[in-house]
Order: structure tokens, then sequence, then C-alpha cells
């Protein structure tokens, strides 16, 4: 059995992970789960937006389901404070087309890498009367970490390149100790291919040519912004999940956020939410049972019968879910 701990957040948050908890219901493995709250709703209940009662759930977790928080004025992100609570430096974002969905091109198949600890997300921000700083935060030992993270990727998904992506002619010393560090650690995989491009070309790679990235790693806010290009490209953020993994935890989210504009109309796109906790499975080592939610996705997107509006349909939430989970049995 296994200890689950499950934040469904804010907005849509809630919605997927309801039906992401149908489909798990639906399996033959055995979850206990335990409730944490976090976000806006839980700050204006609270008074914060991530309970210790939450990271003390997350922490005796096997795994973390989360589903998305909206933004609270003043307040840190809570997503961002847990990932770093339970130190899931190595966020994990697969970005693949699928038949029936809106693709760019159908041979789209790459994993973005993004370094989850530090970078410009350490919301360490001051100002005097006149400047606003920000802080950017990169260590030698938090960029070799995610390097390798990507490498050892790379490996288990048997292909054979990694980009390094930065903005090391103008982040001089900060993305000088990044790109540094990715052919540091390069050098221990010889049989893998490796190349660096800054941000800004790589942002234009990602539409002109994305069927030729495999592995793409880079820190935190250029990963972010990258990934959500990259859902852009396969049919939008319905279709794109998520696994934040460390040493001792993995917390699986969907890479959207709350959606406040269709919150509540219940025709949220679980796929991300359901891909997501595939790739929770396959962290815990359930691969067939993976492998198999990943197909019924793959199977009822291709039959374009049933489709939430983002992707052309009409159909609800739940009628997704239950055609997934159909196709499973
Ligand atoms: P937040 O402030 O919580 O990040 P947001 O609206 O800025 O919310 P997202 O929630 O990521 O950012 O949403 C961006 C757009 O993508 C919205 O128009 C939203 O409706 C759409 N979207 C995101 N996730 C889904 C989904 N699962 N199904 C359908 N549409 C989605």
């Amino acid at each position: 059995m296994y200890n689950i701990a499950i934040i469904g957040g804010d907005g849509i948050g809630q919605e997927v992970m309801s039906a992401c908890e149908y489909l798990l219901d639906k399996i033959d493995i055995e979850f206990s789960f335990q409730y944490g709250e976090a976000g806006f709703d839980c700050y204006n209940k609270n008074g914060t937006t991530l309970p210790e009662k939450t990271i003390k759930i997350a922490n005796k977790s096997d795994a973390v389901l989360f589903g998305a928080s909206t933004s609270t004025p003043g307040e840190p992100s809570p997503i961002i404070n847990l990932r770093k609570a339970l130190n899931v430096y190595a966020n994990i974002r697969p970005i693949k087309s699928y038949k029936g969905a809106n693709c760019l091109r159908n041979d789209i198949d790459f994993v973005i890498v993004r370094e989850n600890t530090e970078g410009l997300y350490s919301q360490v921000e001051y100002h005097d009367e006149n400047k606003v700083i920000a802080e950017r935060h990169i260590t030698r030992s938090a960029s070799e970490r995610i390097s390798k993270a990507a490498f050892n990727l790379c490996i288990k998904r048997e292909e054979s390149k990694v980009t390094c992506v930065h903005k090391s002619n103008v982040l001089k010393k900060t993305d000088g100790v990044f790109k540094e560090s990715f052919y540091k650690v390069a050098e221990q995989y010889p049989q893998i291919k490796t190349e660096d491009y800054y941000v800004d070309a790589m942002a234009m790679y990602l539409i002109t040519q994305p069927q030729n990235f495999d592995v793409i790693v880079s820190s935190n806010l250029f990963g972010d912004i990258l990934s959500d290009e990259s859902a852009g490209l396969i049919g939008g953020l319905g279709l794109a999940p998520s696994g934040n993994i460390g040493d001792h935890n993995g917390l699986f989210e969907p890479v959207h956020g709350s959606a406040p504009d269709i919150a509540g109309k219940h025709i949220a796109n679980p796929c991300s939410m359901i891909l997501s906790a595939a790739m929770m499975l396959d962290y815990l080592g359930e691969w067939e049972i993976s492998n198999n939610i990943k197909d019924a996705v793959e199977k009822v997107i291709a039959d374009c019968k049933i489709k939430t509006p983002d992707l052309g349909g009409n159909s609800c939430t739940m009628d997704v879910t239950k055609a997934i989970s159909k196709e499973l049995i």
C-alpha cells in the first residue's frame, strides 16, 4: 500500500484532483490518501498558504499529488515552498505529441528538466527608494545535481542528447556557473551528446525544430517559461504533466495553474493531472499500470469523441476521466 499526500489547492486544481482520485480508485493498487491544504483558499481559512501540517503530511508520504494554487498577494508561493521543503530539486516536464490533439508536429517527444530550488525563484526581493532587486541564486552544487538528473534521465529514456539552456553571455557569473557545471558533469557521460543554447535562441528553436530535442536542462525561471511554450506545441497545458523528484520524495502536478477563467465550470482537461499520476506510479516502480494509464489517455485523445473544450471538444472533466477509466478496464 502506498501512502499518498493529496493537495488539491485552488480552482481547477481541486477539479482535476477529484478526477485523478476517481481514476486511482479504479486501478488494482492500494493507496492510503492523506489530505493537505495549500493555496489561496487555504490562506483565507488558515492565514498561511502552506500550513506546517501539509508539509508534515507530504514529508511522511511515499509521494505527493498536487493540483494547483492561485497566487496570494503578498504571500510566498506554496508550491515553490513545498518543493523546497521536500527538496524535490528536479522538475521533470515531458512534452509529447498526441494524435488527435492540435500539435505543431506529430514527432515531438522531449523532456524539460528544470532546476527547482534556486535561480530567480529564490523569492528574495527587496528595495530602496529607487531600486527593486530580485536575487538570482545559482550554486555549483545545485547546477551539478540538476545536470546529473538530466543525463540520468537521458539514459533512462534511451535517448542520445542533452541540451543545456542558459544566458551566460549576459548573466556571466550565474549562468557561467550553470553552463560550466553542465559540461563538468557531461564528462561522466561520454556516450551522450551535448549542446548548449542561449535561452532566447532556444525559445525560437522550440518552435522551428522541436523534433530535434531529447532532454533539455535549464535553471528555474527559464525552465518554467520554456515548458509553457512547449505545452503550446502539443495542444496546450491540458496535456502537460510534471514530476518534482528528489532523493527522498516525489511531488507530481500538472504544469498548469488554477485557471481561474474556467474554474467551477467542470470543463478543465484532467489529462495533465492524470498523466502526472502516471509519472508518480512510474516513480513508485509501478511501471505497467503507469504505461497503461498513459496508453489509455492517448487512446481517448486519438479517438476524438470525448474531449474537453481546450482540445476542441465539448465534454466535461468527468466524461474524459470516465472514458480513460473505461480504456483501463
Ligand atoms: P494561475 O494564476 O493559477 O497560474 P493562470 O490562468 O495564470 O492561473 P493557468 O492556470 O496555467 O494560468 O492557465 C493558463 C490558460 O490555460 C488559461 O486560459 C486556462 O484556462 C488554460 N488551462 C490551464 N490548464 C487547463 C486545463 N487543465 N484544461 C483546460 N484549460 C486549461
